[in-house]
């Protein structure tokens, strides 16, 4: 059977991996076809592209967005978009802006709480990729203040925690809407971040973005059971939803999650690929 893996990161942003590096494990693993969805930019895309054409792997350029919501975390994926378009390019610009502002925002709060940590050594670990908490989080463990990446995000780096500053993002909406503007297909990543395993509850969620254009469902994933899986694929088909999956591959810096394959488990069947190059055609 063809597989895929439609979520993955690379050194562009929070991933361990170059573009190039993890198009040449995509196709040691055997896969079909790969998307590349880094956080809110899309820097990595023409070394994967060119990589791909090389490793004669089929390629799906693509990104995430983290929008705002209420409860849990939301991301949106877009796949397939101009590049050039000019209000996708604006609005990734205004993401950096905020990412940028919001780092040293959270090094004044750990050095508040006894923790140094530099810019310098951020930008060591990221490897001239855009820096997130990840960064932070490792330099963190580096340093001996925590014992685990893990362990820095529960205690001072999620949502609510000592040494959290919020970055100013986008609403779901806008996402949607830029995604589509530049002909790209948005697909809600990851329905599990939205804390919720309640049916009607994550039906009335994603009814209500698919009313503002959301095409798309990411039903397969590493962190999603078999139930919730089929609880995803259920109202994707109520909803008249894209199907797609992925692992969210980070290399080393998820070390348990593999390419691929996920926690293990993980299989995306190549026929997501094909769904989303229909949607493509349809946009
Ligand atoms: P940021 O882009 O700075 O908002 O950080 C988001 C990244 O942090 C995502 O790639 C997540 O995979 C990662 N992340 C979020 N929560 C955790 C956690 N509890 N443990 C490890 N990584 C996390
Ligand atoms: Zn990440
Ligand atoms: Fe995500
Ligand atoms: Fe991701």
């Amino acid at each position: 059977m063809k597989t895929c893996d439609l979520h993955t990161h690379t050194t562009a942003s929070d991933g361990s991996d170059t573009p190039r590096e993890l198009i040449f494990k995509a196709v040691e693993v055997g896969l079909s076809a790969v998307a590349v969805t880094d956080h809110d930019t899309t820097k990595g895309l023409p070394e994967a592209e060119e990589a791909a054409k090389e490793a004669s792997i089929e390629f799906i350029p693509g990104v995430e967005l983290s929008v705002n919501f209420k409860k849990g975390n939301m991301h949106m994926l877009g796949y397939l978009m101009d590049n050039s378009n000019a209000r996708f390019r604006e609005v990734l610009e205004r993401v950096q802006a905020a990412r940028a502002d919001r780092n040293p925002k959270i090094l004044a709060l750990l050095e508040g709480l006894g923790m140094p940590v530099s810019m310098k050594e951020l930008e060591e670990l990221s490897q001239g990729g855009q820096i997130g908490r990840p960064h932070i989080a490792r330099a963190m463990v580096k340093k001996g203040y925590v014992k685990s990446v893990s362990e820095a995000f529960e205690k001072f780096l999620k949502r609510g925690a000592k040494a959290y500053a919020p970055k100013s993002i986008l609403s779901p909406e806008e996402a949607i809407e830029v995604i589509r503007g530049a002909g790209g297909i948005p697909v809600l990543a990851h329905p599990f971040s939205l804390l919720t395993r309640d049916e009607a509850e994550l039906f009335s969620i994603v009814s209500g973005l698919a009313d503002s254009g959301l095409m798309g469902m990411e039903c397969y994933y590493s962190e999603h059971d078999e139930a919730f899986t089929s609880m995803c694929l259920g109202i994707a088909r109520r909803l008249g939803l894209v199907v797609t999956g992925g692992s969210d591959y980070h290399g080393k810096a998820k070390p348990h999650i593999m390419l691929g394959r996920g926690r293990g488990g993980l299989v995306v069947p190549y026929s997501c690929v094909e769904a989303l190059l229909a949607a493509k055609v349809n946009v």
